[in-house]
């Protein structure tokens, strides 16, 4: 049955509407656009009060048991001052040790939660824990990530289990360590086969997809990315890698390779539009030019680059050479997709001490928020090729309202879309817009409250 969303506000992605509705049939959008000229046949119309409604943003990159260890991981030994991303990730290994399905699911659906909460429709979730506490493959190999699958459908959640491989301890092809052991890949066929038996085994869900996340040039021997990324095609699913997130690491592929990682990358064929950077911290313009050639994305994860001390996006490089740039929340430090995508604009003015460094032009003045929105909703579902972030017709029915009666947006009117970019706090704003039946309480109505 259709459902004809009828909110106050809606940005169609390029402007704020009045008097616009959606319609809805299942899990996907079946029409927008004014409302003399939609009707829902035999079906219903929800008013939405209060509400300024757009696509749902999209968080393309999630590690989710991250979560755990963002309180305990803010402290750091008395007399070191060199805590950073290193010494940060070896309490994240060890808390990696102690998970078994059950936790992990749980773990997972806590954080899918706070995400739905926050206003996030979907995630691309980078999972890379595959094998038991002592390093044994499951009977089933794929128990980790149908936990965190499980875990997402439980949330209310739309993923995309992004299959990491993973096979060495740095770029010079070093052995796993111990504490790695629990991600450890055999074999690019091994990869290859679970990306393809994980997507056989979730086809019946259309709120299920997979793709494929070779982890970094650190983690990946060389000659396993060109038949990788030749698989993804193949298999016709995304790709993404953590690049060049640490300077160490890019100095690690020049000292190995002779070449930084996104050169590294597209001599092994990787760069391509199915292709997405997440971080892209430390890039030079060749390699800004490189993405941009070949069509490729990055995804930005600022609250979480904030934390780790990785370094500022070159946001203002990329989108002059028209690279997009999608938002994820990564290590969830932060949940909150409207601090997220306000934060490589806010950094940036504080590195070159301007304003509006991310803007576009629009006739006599230069917008910030349009952009922002559009990296925070279908610049991400291009990245997971889902189709989310988008208000058009086949697109995934991910919708969020944002309060207007909630008093951060209180007066802010056909400006709410600018609003929230620029300040509004998270807590309360957004509430998702629900077409299917709340998967806790079998609820249809439409606007649960968050
Ligand atoms: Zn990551």
């Amino acid at each position: 049955m259709n459902t004809l969303f009828v909110p106050d506000l809606l940005w169609d992605g390029r402007e704020a509407r009045r008097g616009w509705g959606v319609v809805v049939a299942g899990d996907r959008i079946a029409a927008v656009g004014p409302l003399g000229a939609l009707d829902a046949p035999g079906g219903r119309r929800v008013d939405l009060a209060d509400a300024a409604v757009l696509a749902a943003p999209v968080n393309a990159h999630s590690h989710a048991f991250q979560r755990a260890i963002r309180g305990r991981t803010q402290t750091r030994p008395a007399g070191r001052p060199d805590a950073d991303f290193w010494s940060w990730r070896r309490e994240m290994y060890r808390a990696v040790l102690a998970y078994d399905p059950e936790t992990l699911h749980a773990i997972s659906r806590d954080c899918f939660a706070e995400m739905r909460s926050a206003g996030w429709g979907s995630v691309g979730e980078f999972h890379y824990v595959h094998r038991d506490r002592d390093g044994r493959p499951y009977d089933d190999p794929l128990t980790l990530s149908d936990a965190v699958i499980e875990a997402a459908r439980a949330a209310g959640l739309r993923i995309t289990l992004l299959y990491v491989a993973y096979a060495t301890a740095d770029v010079d092809g070093s052995p796993l360590g111990d504490d790695q052991r629990r991600f450890r890949s055999d074999s690019v066929d091994d990869v290859l086969r679970a990306v393809s038996d994980l997507r056989d085994r979730w086809a019946g869900d259309p709120r299920v997809s997979v793709g494929l996340a070779p982890h970094s040039v650190r983690a990946v021997p060389a000659s396993w990315w060109r038949p990788l990324a030749d698989g993804a095609a193949a298999l016709d699913v995304p790709l993404h890698a953590h690049v060049a997130e640490q300077v160490r690491e890019v100095d690690a592929c020049v000292a190995v390779h002779g070449r930084r990682p996104v050169e590294f990358l597209a001599d092994q064929g990787v760069l391509s539009e199915r292709f997405t950077a997440v971080h892209a911290t430390h890039l030079t313009d060749g390699e800004v030019r490189l993405l941009a050639e070949a069509g490729a994305r990055v995804c930005a994860c600022p609250s979480t680059e904030r934390d780790l001390g990785d370094g500022v996006l070159p946001g203002d490089r990329l989108s002059g050479a028209g690279v997009p740039v999608c938002l994820g929340s990564d290590s969830h430090t932060l949940i909150d997709p409207w601090e997220e995508l306000r934060l490589p604009e806010y950094h940036l003015r504080l590195v070159e001490r301007r304003r509006i460094v991310l803007g576009e032009a629009d006739g006599p003045v230069v917008r910030w928020a349009p952009g922002a929105l559009r990296s925070a909703t279908e610049v991400g579902g291009d990245a997971l090729r889902t189709g989310a972030g988008r208000l058009t017709p086949g697109a995934p029915a991910d919708l969020v309202a944002l309060d207007l009666a909630h008093p951060a947006l209180a007066g802010a009117d056909d400006e709410v879309f600018a609003e929230v970019v620029a300040v509004a706090a998270r807590a309360g704003v957004a509430r998702p817009v629900t077409p299917l039946p709340d998967p806790q309480t079998g609820d249809r109505s439409e606007a649960t409250s968050a």
